[in-house]
């Protein structure tokens, strides 16, 4: 197992440190891509969590990134690199989702989210592998094989955002770009030691982010840092016309606030969160970290969310409903995968559906197809919408007397590879407390407060709606306090 080890290396600084040896002109854009680069060649063999490398694209970015940063046009994030969710579209790059649906797919356009990130500068280094169209929490129902978790890589490393997780952690990428449908941005970080915050829904553009379930998904930002999740999400959240469900609300700046004192602020610890499904060592660090909080002038406090146990089941038809819905246009007509010789329209439908689809995938469609046909409709999806009225009404109440609420992001440490592949329910287990986030739209935080077998352990921040700036500001602060954020895997230097 690895010992964690503080380094000092390139490809070890956080954005922010990246961001200041540029302007400083220590380094350029280019040789800090070709380093990042020259990573990606010798690691992602090992831990798969890159599925396209754009080499020739990112030199490119970083040559023109150097000649902004020189005319003194650069802003903090000009001339970085980062790494995309293969979820996004990325213009002229195969953006294949995980899935052989979306095998020979080149996108057409840039996501809101890419455009974002390629007009401060940003120098994409690929796309990351991840969970079939985002469904799943351990990476391992991708087309393209699992990724490795570089602190063991007999382990998983969660998901769905698993490649963006494992790449920060293994320092092949500074930062990464991931969704969070249920959980996919805060349980990979937690299972990786990295830090990952999931927006307020609305808060970021989903033009461009292939669909899921369009009202829980919400594309975030991932580091080492919450100073390097503000400086990222500063350039990613904003309104955007071409998003409906996006909210026209100034963006804070969210870095200018990460060091406000949190004396006085109280925490909200949810009984249901604590107790008997969390491992003892696990809640020991979570204990920990709140003593922290604490001796920065923060008060704790018991509080309940009653209807936390009926998050899994309510997510688990509201995700699969809407899916169903939001794959039935990969239809092996329009784009993706098309089966070879169909007989008629039907075979077509059937056997591109049924080939270009994993088991998971096809699992949840089924799931949603049936919760959302007409002799059960009022029987599962209306319930679970009316639970999820229930989950929000319990934070709502929550936030009435608290500002923050705290506790694990997931129930364990990164499981085996294949310990759970057979048992879809299990799986679904993992999320049991990033879940209930998405079904009331609120933002979370992930970031890693120690080890258990020299494993990472997270640590989930909730906070109120459009309460970001707050997250990272109390994030960081912490960080300051401790170096959970600052170890690295062994034989990744
Ligand atoms: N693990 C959850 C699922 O399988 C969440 C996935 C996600 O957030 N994209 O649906």
């Amino acid at each position: 197992m690895a010992a964690p080890q503080a380094g000092h290396d390139l490809h070890q600084k956080t954005l922010a440190e990246l961001s200041a040896a540029l302007h400083e002109r220590v380094v350029s854009s280019e040789e800090l891509t070709r380093v990042f680069l020259d990573r990606i060649e010798r690691f992602n063999p090992i831990l798969n969590c890159f599925t396209t490398i754009t080499r020739e694209h990112a030199l490119a970015q970083a040559k023109a990134a150097d000649r902004r940063l020189k005319s003194g046009q650069g802003g903090p994030l000009t001339g970085l690199p980062i790494a995309h969710k293969d979820i996004f579209c990325t213009l002229g790059v195969k953006t294949a989702c995980g899935s052989r649906m979306l095998d020979s797919f080149i996108a057409p356009y840039n996501a809101t989210l890419i455009e974002h990130m390629h007009d401060a500068g940003m120098v994409m280094l690929g796309k990351t592998n991840m969970d079939e169209f985002a469904m799943g929490s351990s990476n391992e129902t991708s087309y393209y094989g699992p990724v490795k978790n570089p602190w063991d890589p007999e382990r998983v490393p969660g998901g769905s955002s698993g490649g963006s997780a494992c790449a920060i952690a293994a320092q092949i990428a500074p930062a990464a770009t991931g969704t969070d449908t249920g959980g996919s941005i805060r349980q990979p970080a937690s299972l990786c030691g990295i830090t990952g915050l999931k927006p307020t829904y609305g808060r970021v553009s989903r033009y461009g982010m292939i669909a899921f379930a369009s009202s829980l998904d919400q594309g975030g930002p991932m580091a080492h840092t919450a100073e390097d999740i503000a400086m990222l999400l500063k350039v990613m959240a904003g309104f955007d016309k071409r998003d409906s469900t996006s909210v026209d609300r100034p963006v804070p700046d969210y870095t200018a606030r990460l060091n406000d004192d949190i004396q006085g602020l109280t925490i909200g610890l949810p009984k249901e969160y604590f107790g008997e499904g969390v491992d003892s060592e696990i809640q020991a660090l979570i204990d920990a970290a709140i003593k922290v909080f604490e001796t920065l002038g923060a008060k704790a406090r018991t509080i309940s969310l009653p209807n936390t146990h009926l998050s899994i089941p309510a997510y688990y038809v509201v995700a699969p409903a809407e899916c169903s819905s939001n794959l039935a246009r990969y239809d092996g007509v329009r784009y993706g995968y098309r089966c070879k010789d169909p007989r008629d329209l039907a075979d077509l439908y059937c056997r591109s559906r049924g080939e270009g689809f994993g088991a998971e995938v096809k699992r949840r469609i089924m799931i949603g197809t049936y919760a959302l046909s007409a002799g059960y409709y009022d029987a599962y999806y209306l319930k679970a919408q009316q639970i999820r009225r229930l989950i929000s009404e319990d934070f709502k109440k929550a936030f009435e007397d608290v500002d923050l609420i705290v506790g694990p992001t997931s129930p364990t440490v990164a499981f085996k590879l294949g310990e759970k592949t057979d048992d879809p329910v299990t799986m679904y287990l993992s999320d049991i407390y990033t879940v209930s986030v998405n079904l009331a739209g609120l933002p979370g935080l992930s970031m890693p407060v120690g080890f258990v077998g020299g494993l990472p352990v997270g640590l989930q921040i909730i906070g109120n709606y459009f309460s970001e700036a707050r997250l990272c500001n109390v994030a960081h602060r912490f960080q300051q306090e401790t170096e959970w954020h600052r170890m690295r895997p062994e034989g990744f230097s």
